[in-house]
């Protein structure tokens, strides 16, 4: 039986545990807190830090397979497990790119993959001289993530909000709809495409809040978005499942924002609405299995559950029952012990053939199922 590793504990893995149980596969999880999402579901649980060039490689070195399930991991450690032959998805190689937004961003550029206009700063001075390229988004070269790393810079008064480090000032796009595009790519490089998703943001928190699948897109667009993930995902030569995030603009033009390399947050409604779950099918391509079936089993919406403003500490869940009796939404709590504004809790995948009640239900879970303490 094959062994395979994640690095990182959380939401992701766990999901991805409940999907390993169905393959010949002994897992192992490498996490700091042994009381992580991820702990329990696994054959094999090492205490240790992700971001540790030892720690890595110690944990690496026996196994078959790694995954992520978090970009900021040690990727100089991945590369020595790669060269000794251990299988990375995705390659470490892509990882270097992604890890840090300046790089992507001049990836896409060298690829011809179209995205927002951009300079890169190194520090807040820096920004002065750009007045004129406002507004923009600012966003750290490394280290942000759900939102902490990005700063909308309007005008010239915000220039002092900036970034006072490698960063990215990026054009501001005027976003008619976020979406992600979701594709597989197995060993031999051939490609599955997920319908994509349509985002909604929370404009506080800056957090994935809910979405639609499939996306309402013009074909063109569809066509335009499927090519452009395509072709982001192609030059990274590695296999693996990527969700890329889009912004389609006032006039349809279509802008890639960043990729995610490895499962996301955009694809969790897969597990219920489609044959071939996201976690699934990182299976079958870790462990040389043919590509799943990506096709949308009914329309869904997802929802995320998010500790809410004002509360912290041990986690209670309201609404649990009444969400419960809702008869086609799936529940998913993520088993953190403790809550936080704006922390990821759980999530409920509603699905339908119509979209109103897609919505309605969705509205009603937002309102009712609280994290709360
Ligand atoms: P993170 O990696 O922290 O999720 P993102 O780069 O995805 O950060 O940016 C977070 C959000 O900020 C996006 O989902 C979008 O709503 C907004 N945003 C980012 N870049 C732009 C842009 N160029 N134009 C307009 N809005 C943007």
């Amino acid at each position: 039986m094959q062994k395979a590793g994640i690095l990182g504990g959380g939401q992701l893995g766990r999901m991805l545990l409940q999907a390993a149980a169905n393959y010949p596969v002994e897992t192992y999880v490498l996490e700091n807190d042994k009381h992580c999402p991820a702990a329990h579901l696994c054959h094999h649980f090492i205490k240790g830090d992700i971001k540790d060039f030892d720690a890595v490689y110690n944990f690496g070195k026996d196994l078959d397979a790694l995954t992520i399930e978090i970009e900021n991991v040690n990727v100089e450690a991945l590369e020595k497990l790669e060269a000794e032959g251990v299988r990375i998805y995705p390659r470490p190689s892509v990882l270097r790119i992604i890890k840090n937004k300046i790089f992507q961003k001049e990836y896409y550029q060298h690829y011809k993959i179209p995205t927002a206009d951009f300079i890169i700063t190194k520090n807040r001075a820096e920004l002065e001289q750009y007045e004129n390229f406002l507004p923009a988004v600012h966003k750290l070269g490394e280290g942000g993530y759900d939102g902490r790393g990005v700063q909308l810079l309007k005008t010239k008064d915000d220039l002092d909000k900036g970034f006072d480090k490698s960063s990215v000032l990026e054009k501001m796009v005027s976003i008619q709809k976020e979406i992600a595009q979701m594709v597989a790519v197995n060993e031999k490089g051939e490609t599955a495409l997920y319908p994509p998703v349509e985002m909604l943001f929370d404009p506080v928190l800056n957090l994935l809040d809910y979405q639609l699948c499939p996306a309402e897109l013009s074909t063109q667009t569809l066509y335009r978005v499927e090519a452009i993930a395509l072709a982001v995902v192609k030059n990274f030569n590695s296999p693996g499942i990527f969700a890329v995030e889009m912004f389609v603009d006032k006039n349809a033009d279509v802008f890639v924002n960043e990729t995610a390399p490895r499962v996301h947050n955009s694809g969790h409604h897969t597990i219920e609405a489609h044959y071939s779950s996201q976690f699934d099918m990182l299976w079958r391509i870790m462990l040389g299995y043919p590509l799943g079936n990506t096709d949308a089993i009914m329309p869904s919406i997802m929802v995320n559950i998010i500790g809410e403003d004002g509360y912290s500490g041990p986690v209670k869940f309201e609404g649990l029952d009444e969400v419960l009796k809702i008869e086609n939404a799936f529940l998913h709590l993520y088993g953190k012990k403790e809550t936080r504004p704006g922390r990821k809790m759980g999530h409920v995948t509603i699905i339908s053939k119509e979209k109103q009640e897609l919505l309605h239900q969705s509205n009603k879970i937002k309102r009712t199922l609280l994290a709360r303490s």
